[in-house]
């Protein structure tokens, strides 16, 4: 069987487009009493952006912290707040910031409309009812969440996204001014989610020619960038933006890789953040992607990135097996890479043995 995949509904596009997200609003807000819900990352509390945000009388600003990634808990606890003040329905729930802001605006939209906790619905298909409208706005660019059928939530028991044809956004503004502010090295770590994104879309079992066409479009535009003179200018983050656009997609018709289905593991653990999680483990891989190894450790020189050291030197065994423990249910992940006997190649003591050495 094949799936009916369901993509993003609407884009609009260019540098400041973001000021035209009023306009885009407006033809949702029907009723006199319609309301927005706005979700703003932290970062941007108390800017002059603020005064951008196209904020009416009857909508709701939350201030989303970043320290942690997305939790099913406060998921559920701001569609509980927001649902106890009786409005009704939010006409859009709007993400404004990145990867983490746009899964909680994903998430978020969905359980206005499905019973129960959010941590009922991590996996595949789990969601059964059409969520309110959603908008996503990246403010920093790699992780493809603007235009991903998943939203990745950590609950009580696991990390693991929300994953349907109901989770994509309706709307996603993609304005390359906004992401000018981010500084490195959070900027090159993000970006780098995308470029693993692409290798490992590239590379296994599971890759198809639409995979592999955003794929190649997508890495040739992070060669470009990060292997320039001067990765962060403006030429630079529209194609970055671009990039992690097409890399997202690119997942869409193929599925991450042992990049990924390790630093699951690490994350789950020790709760590091997604891309710089990724970036210590990318870069014990050169048993998979040998070549883009050594890719990926030019990028860092060229940036003049310093990546994390001796990250499990001291852990304990029970923290390492636990993070083998859930790198080995990552089962799509693992046949992606080694095909349908991976079991017989990615052992215990393989996964052991990289990640002492991280
Ligand atoms: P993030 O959203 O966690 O933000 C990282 C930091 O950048 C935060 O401190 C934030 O405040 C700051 N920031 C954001 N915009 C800024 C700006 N314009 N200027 C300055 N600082 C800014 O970062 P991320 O890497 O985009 O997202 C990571 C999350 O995305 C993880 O939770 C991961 O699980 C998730 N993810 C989701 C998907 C998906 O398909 N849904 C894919 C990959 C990763
Ligand atoms: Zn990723």
């Amino acid at each position: 069987m094949f799936r009916n995949y369901k993509a993003i509904g609407r884009i609009l596009y260019g540098r400041n487009s973001f000021d035209q997200l009023d306009d885009l609003l407006g033809e949702l807000r029907v009723e006199k009493n319609s309301y927005v819900l706005f979700l703003l990352d932290v970062y941007f509390e108390g800017k002059e952006f603020m005064k951008r945000v196209p904020l009416h009388a009857q909508d709701i600003l939350k201030i989303i912290e970043v320290k942690d990634e997305p939790k099913t808990k406060i998921v559920d606890a701001i569609v509980a707040e927001v649902k106890s003040l009786n409005k009704g329905l939010p006409v859009s729930v709007v993400g404004i910031g990145g990867g983490s802001v746009m899964d909680y605006a994903k998430a978020i939209r969905l359980m206005f409309t499905n019973e129960g906790s959010s941590a009922l619905y991590q996996g595949i298909d789990l969601i059964r009812n059409k969520g309110v409208h959603c908008t996503v706005i990246p403010t920093i660019s790699g992780t493809g969440a603007e235009v991903s059928m998943t939203t990745v939530l950590t609950g009580p028991e696991k990390k693991l996204g929300i994953k349907g044809n109901f989770t994509p956004a309706d709307q996603l503004v993609i304005d390359p001014a906004l992401i000018a502010s981010v500084p490195e090295p959070h900027r090159f770590y993000t970006a780098m989610d995308c470029y693993i994104h692409n290798i490992e879309a590239l590379n296994g079992h599971r890759k198809t020619v639409m995979g592999d066409s955003l794929g190649t479009e997508s890495l040739r535009l992070c060669r470009e960038i990060f292997l320039s003179e001067d990765s962060h200018t403006p030429e630079n983050d529209e194609k970055l933006m671009i990039a992690s656009y097409l890399g997202g997609l690119s997942l869409t018709y193929s599925e991450v890789g042992a990049c990924h289905a390790i630093s699951y593991g690490l994350a789950t653990v020790t709760g590091i953040h997604h891309g710089v999680g990724n970036c210590i483990v990318f870069n014990q891989l050169e048993e998979f992607y040998p070549e883009a190894v050594k890719e990926f450790r030019a990028m860092m020189k060229n940036n003049n990135i310093d990546l994390p050291k001796g990250f499990n030197a001291n852990r304990s065994s029970e923290e390492i097996e636990k993070m083998i423990d859930v790198s080995l249910t990552l089962i799509f992940m693992w046949a992606h890479v080694c095909g349908p006997d991976w079991q017989k190649i990615i052992t215990r003591e393989k996964l052991r043995g990289l990640l002492l050495k991280m």
